[in-house]
């Protein structure tokens, strides 16, 4: 159930019953010129809408900024950093402790916003609550190594095409560019960079490492609507596995 799209007294029964509440969590950021701005909460919010759709789910209505502090020099980037994210999502898992839903589900499209859901998942605990925070893009990897992808590329780029495909246009392309640090010391992605056998991890700003704005494995020229369904499928599928045996987590 949508917590604000019904009636209010549908939603305070539901909320009696205690279940999971579900918010989509992403950014307003460049991920290249082909693909939306919106990317990172526009995919999770259609995960958590197509999951609202079950008896067990409260969804909350996404946030959709994000600490994107590496990438605001990119036009169109909105940065609400990493200490008001932790301020939005601790208000709202304290809103709803109160009226005794205990259970969180973050579904997160963004890498910049993982120091804040891990610093609200410890609060939330700390307060009787408990919070799963699952990252999709990193899941689609696991889920299969056909659904791999990085910032912007064909994984990202096909999955928006799947949420609304007039969002992308794969002629706007650019080639992926990376400026290396040195001869010796190279990016691996955009802040793991190898050196000898090894890899360190440098934070520099992001569109002095791609200015394109993309960086991984695959070239989203070759995004495919196709593509992006079917990891959408997985993804939801597997989220849905999910809270079956985390609703029998006792807290
Ligand atoms: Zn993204």
């Amino acid at each position: 159930m949508k917590i604000s799209n019904v009636p209010a007294k549908d939603a305070v029964e539901f909320i009696k019953k205690e279940p999971i509440a579900m918010i989509a969590i992403g950014s307003v950021e460049y991920h290249g010129a082909q693909a939306p701005l919106g990317t990172d909460y526009i995919i999770p919010d259609y995960i958590v809408k197509e999951l609202s759709k079950r008896d067990d789910i409260l969804a909350l209505p996404p946030i959709p900024y994000g600490n994107c502090q590496s990438i605001k020099d990119f036009p169109g980037t909105i940065n609400i950093g990493t200490e008001n994210l932790i301020r939005v999502l601790n208000s709202i898992t304290e809103s709803l402790l109160k009226h005794g839903v205990k259970k969180f589900i973050f579904v997160n499209g963004h890498g910049g916003n993982i120091a804040a859901l891990d610093q609200v998942g410890l609060d939330t605990y700390e307060k009787g609550g408990i919070v799963a925070t699952i990252d999709w893009w990193n899941l689609a990897k696991l889920l299969s190594p056909d659904y791999d992808g990085g910032h912007g590329d064909i994984q990202e780029t096909s999955v928006a095409m799947a949420v609304d495909e007039s969002s992308v246009n794969l002629s706007y392309c650019e080639p992926l560019i990376i400026n290396d640090l040195s001869e010796e010391i190279k990016n691996k992605y955009i802040s793991l960079l190898t050196y000898k056998n090894g890899t360190v991890k440098i934070v520099r700003d992001f569109k002095s490492v791609v200015p394109h704005g993309w960086i991984g494995p695959y070239d989203p020229k070759n995004s495919t609507k196709e593509l992006g369904e079917r990891i959408l499928k997985d993804v939801i599928q597997y989220i849905g596995d999910f809270v079956e045996d985390f609703k029998k987590v006792q807290r």
